[in-house]
């Protein structure tokens, strides 16, 4: 006999738990269903920051509603819709509040970490967006400790390296009992369900949706145990992630290339191709939330290729990344989603992308004072590093055109001497100074240095992706909106599986996870009570 339930809910990263939590305390029965072994999805392996525009958490850091609307608007590009972009920066605050009233989840202000283009009009060089959430025992969730989404914990540049968890202000010690950033927000979100008596089922893949008459009324999955249904009275909630997974998929929809995901290997665009099934019109396909990833030989998850993402190591003085005629393309300590857009430049001429794959170069003297992805500084470099006495021995070993690279490395260099970089500003922004050197002494010189020192080293560094932006349009309440511009009754979706209203922006840090968690609470919200859910009063 099938399952019942009020809402169903699809995925549980933190959009689709934020929508089970929501729906439960509006009185639905709830069932959270997972494709992978464990939960939390790519929420769990994140940073777990989420970007709240407009708040009042700190009466010493004011946050209007106005500034987050001029701020969004200035990077829509033509690729938002403003009167979505406004339900997101209203109830973003309330999502929050709700989260905090009903699961032992708490969030801080991560303070000093600027917006993403902190110095458009309405941006945040001072930060004050971005909330973290506090560090919590794992202990809080019982046997489920051991079954929250997690890659293995050797380094990383997002979450668990120990500078990044300095700077979020999450605990340094103790992370094998204390869960922080992602694995925080994950543990306790569970811990909010479990106490509601909401147990996720693990193994349970969505594969089809069930309709009758018009409506969704439930969903097929693939588990252990065969094909089952689970019935919903009320909705259907998909948070099955992005497709980022899927190579025809990335290959149809996304506008350039998108060669290493960061995410766990699960996301493979079910949610977007149920809810094309049904009929669902599709928004914001093309983006995704870009990164720059290097990919270390032989390193696997799951049996798939790992990407890295690549932060501190394109940051910090004494490293500049070329394309392979050996010229700087890009603010290399720029946000990762806006250097997607480098990444994507075509040369029309050649008919080939220009900058992709690129290469991370960079002096002993880098590698000396700072480390290179898990190499601590003072530390040797493995193998796989391109490592040469020479420029021109190090553009012969990686291919990368050797007048082009002196060339670039000789202006470079007399740059950094006068403190600027006329060609790509990098070092002006807030933002550019945030994962540099935080001894310097000015903004410039956190991010600016010379690549003086011999040997010289080079990385290979390529468009990458933390998840995909596009899957079903929807309303203010998360309700997916069929081709024909109705909404599908009984069909809502949230976080990376909805078009995101972000169109290509990525605000600042926590930019995915604060819409990906809002939409949860509003589609959440209307699937339990069919009301939309409330903003708040700022
Ligand atoms: C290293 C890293 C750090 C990051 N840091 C941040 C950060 O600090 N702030 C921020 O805002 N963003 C961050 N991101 C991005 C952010 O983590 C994701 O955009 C966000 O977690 C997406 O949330 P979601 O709930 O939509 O999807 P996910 O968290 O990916 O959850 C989707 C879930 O659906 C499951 N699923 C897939 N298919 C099915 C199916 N057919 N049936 C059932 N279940 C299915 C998946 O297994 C998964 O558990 C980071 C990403 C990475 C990789």
């Amino acid at each position: 006999m099938a399952r019942e339930c009020d809402v169903l809910v699809i995925g549980s990263g933190a959009a689709g738990m934020v929508a089970a939590l929501t729906a439960s305390v509006q009185g639905a029965e709830v069932i959270l269903a997972e494709r992978a072994p464990t939960v939390g999805g790519t929420s769990a392996t994140s940073g777990g920051v989420a970007w709240v525009p407009a708040h009042d958490r700190d009466p010493s850091i004011p946050l209007p509603i106005e500034d987050a609307l001029t701020y969004l608007a200035s990077l829509s590009n033509g690729t938002q819709d403003p009167a979505l972009i406004e339900v997101f920066v209203r109830s973003a605050p309330a999502m929050i509040d709700f989260v905090e009233q009903h699961s032992p989840l708490r969030y801080e202000i991560a303070k000093g970490f600027p917006d993403y283009k902190p110095e458009h009009p309405g941006g945040r060089p001072e930060g004050g967006r971005s909330l973290s959430p506090i560090p919590a025992p794992y202990s809080g969730v019982g046997e489920w400790a051991d079954r929250i989404t997690a890659f293995p914990k050797d380094f990383s540049n997002v979450g668990f390296d120990a500078e990044t968890r300095k700077r979020l202000n999450a605990a340094v010690d103790g992370v094998e009992e204390i869960a922080v950033a992602g694995q925080a927000l994950i543990v306790q979100l569970l811990r909010g369900l479990l106490d509601r008596g909401i147990q996720p089922l693990t193994g349970w893949r969505g594969r089809h949706l069930i309709v009758e008459d018009g409506a969704v009324v439930g969903a097929q999955f693939e588990t252990g145990a065969g094909e089952q249904e689970i019935r919903a009275r009320r909705g259907v909630v998909l948070a099955a992630g992005g497709f980022e997974w899927d190579p025809e998929l990335v290959v149809a929809h996304l506008r350039g290339p998108m060669l290493g995901p960061v995410s766990p290997p699960y996301n493979t665009g079910d949610a977007l191709r149920m809810a094309m099934a049904v009929g669902a019109d599709l928004g914001t396909m093309r983006e995704a939330w870009w990164v720059p990833v290097i990919q270390i030989p032989g390193d696997t998850h799951e049996g798939k290729v790992r990407s890295r993402s690549v932060r501190l190591e394109r940051t910090r003085p004494r490293s500049i990344m070329v394309n392979r005629f050996g010229e700087r393309f890009v603010n290399e300590a720029s946000d990762y989603n806006s250097m997607g857009g480098a990444f994507h430049q075509i040369d029309v001429t050649r008919f080939e992308y220009s900058n992709n794959p690129a290469w991370i170069v960079f002096d002993q003297g880098h590698l000396d004072r700072y480390g290179f992805l898990f190499v601590p500084p003072g530390g040797d470099a493995p193998d796989w590093y391109h490592r040469s006495e020479s420029l021109d021995a190090l553009a012969a070993a990686t291919g990368i055109d050797a007048a082009g690279l002196a060339a670039t490395v000789a202006a470079w260099n007399e740059h950094v001497a006068a403190g600027v970089d006329p060609q790509f500003h990098r070092g002006q922004s807030a933002y550019d100074g945030y994962w540099g050197d935080p001894d310097a002494p000015d903004l410039a010189s956190r991010t600016l240095g010379p690549l003086d020192a011999p040997p010289f080293y080079a990385v290979q560094v390529q468009a990458g992706a933390m998840g995909t932006k596009g899957g079903p349009k929807t309303d203010a309440n998360g309700q997916v909106l069929h081709v024909d511009g109705h909404p599908i009754p009984g069909l809502y979706a949230a976080g990376n599986a909805m078009a995101s209203v972000m169109g290509m922006a990525y605000g600042g840090a926590g930019g995915t996870l604060g819409p990906g968690q809002t939409f949860g609470y509003r589609a959440g919200w209307h699937a339990a009570t069919g009301t939309p859910a409330p903003v708040a009063s700022l």
